[in-house]
């Protein structure tokens, strides 16, 4: 297929692009428009009312295959990830079995192959089974494999002197690091952020600090052995200040910051009920602002949704047994765009950035631009889409999310994938 859209507000931030102009695609390759336009199979599409970005990446999701296929699995978190305007996403390796071996590696690679709509890429656990006791084989894991990371996410390494070797693998093999900070002892049997609301709704809570403590231990391993760490769904001010000061020191130490707690405080609780509760908890007022302010000074470089499926049926336990976390995949991009684009905090490239060469660079990735001669990953945005979010229309299996119903202004409309439409909402007219 030869493609062109036409007249578009093109926003490519490697590039340092925001301009009206044209998108050529030959086959599944970005090419210049203009040798497209004297051809007769060229099919034109005029876009004069919407952006075009490059296809976005989400470097945090839970695809639940194998294993936790009532959850989600790949067909359906891929089409959602297509739905919510993703042509690349990073899958988290806490399936059943945990992705901790080049065997298992491999069985994931098969089932991406037959069943993913869009770029899917492996990540590796850093310690077998995510028992934090014995490390994986880092090193014929990267030299055999296309994993993009490693991770225990869900869970994290207590041992320091563990983590420690940890690093010194990761940075031989020039992976990064991708940590849930969580110190287990200090968090113990927690549900939702301690404090006033916990108090109030008579649940155990979880400090900050049990985010913090292992942030701050992190950058100290960091100092020794300089491999890449990035904080995953990072949510308390002072986690945010260690990462910042690691930063000044020129520590190669990098944070992604999810939407739930960009948009949302633990203030909602009493009635989002299991649908506010996820780990890291949604913090306070005072942690969304560092967290805003963070990403307006670049300290968070990364927005990744942590797209967690969980059935109805577990959603529906009480709050200490329900599972944490929520779906994100489909919800980020309308947030993002309402909150913080349209209210003038962050201006749209900078917020593009965020999902493409904000993980493109944590992960070494090569897409997340609109470079001629790169793959046509592309996704077509309606900034004044105005909507509601129903999470009952959604492509995922699973339906947890505490946005259902949120106003939003600002829709994906189409994601096209090497050169495909994997998605399209229908306003698209050709
Ligand atoms: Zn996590």
């Amino acid at each position: 297929m030869k493609l062109i859209l036409k007249n578009a507000r093109v926003i490519d931030p490697r590039n340092n692009i925001d301009t009206i102009g044209d998108i050529g695609i030959d086959e599944s390759i970005l090419v210049d428009s203009s040798t497209l336009s004297r051809s007769f199979s060229t099919k034109i599409i005029d876009v004069s009312n919407l952006v075009v970005t490059p296809g976005l990446i989400d470097m945090h999701v839970h695809l639940r295959e194998p294993g936790f296929e009532y959850k989600e699995d790949i067909r359906t978190g891929t089409k959602t990830a297509a739905a919510g305007g993703f042509t690349t996403i990073v899958a988290m390796p806490n399936t059943n079995p945990a992705i901790d071996s080049i065997k298992r590696i491999e069985l994931l690679n098969t089932l991406i192959r037959d069943s993913s709509l869009i770029n899917t890429l492996p990540t590796v656990c850093l310690s077998k089974n995510r028992q934090g006791t014995e490390l994986t084989d880092i090193i014929d894991i990267k030299n055999n494999t296309n994993v993009v990371a490693l991770t225990d996410d869900g869970d994290c390494i207590q041992d320091d002197e563990l983590m420690l070797k940890a690093m010194e693998f990761a940075y031989k093999a020039d992976l990064p690091i991708i940590d849930h900070c969580e110190d287990m002892l200090v968090n113990a049997g927690g549900v939702i952020r301690k404090g006033e609301i916990s108090k109030i709704m008579g649940v155990p809570g979880m400090p900050g600090e049990a985010e913090s403590n292992m942030v701050a231990r992190n950058v100290e391993l960091c100092k020794k052995v300089k491999a890449r760490v990035h904080i995953q769904h990072i949510s308390y001010y002072k986690s945010i200040n260690y990462v910042r000061e690691a930063q000044e020191c020129g520590l190669p130490v990098s944070a992604e910051a999810s939407p739930h707690h960009l948009f949302l405080t633990n203030e909602i609780l009493p009635i989002a009920v299991t649908n506010g509760k996820m780990n890291p908890p949604l913090g306070t007022k005072e942690d969304q602002e560092a967290l805003l302010n963070a990403l307006l000074d670049n300290t968070i470089s990364v927005i990744a949704t942590d797209h967690a499926p969980h059935s109805p049926a577990e959603k529906a336990m009480d709050l200490v047994s329900a599972p944490f976390g929520i779906l994100g995949l489909e919800t980020a991009i309308p947030l993002c765009l309402t909150e913080l684009a349209r209210s003038g905090i962050m201006n749209l490239s900078d917020l593009v950035a965020k999902f493409t060469t904000g993980p493109a660079d944590v992960l070494n990735l090569k897409c997340g631009t609109l470079s001629l001669g790169k793959k046509a990953d592309i996704t077509l945005i309606d900034l004044n889409k105005e909507h509601r979010i129903d999470i009952n229309r959604s492509f995922s299996k699973s339906r947890n999310s505490p946005f259902h119903n949120r106003s939003a202004i600002g829709k994906v409309v189409a994601t096209i994938c090497a050169g495909k439409f994997v998605y399209s909402d229908g306003s698209l007219s050709s």
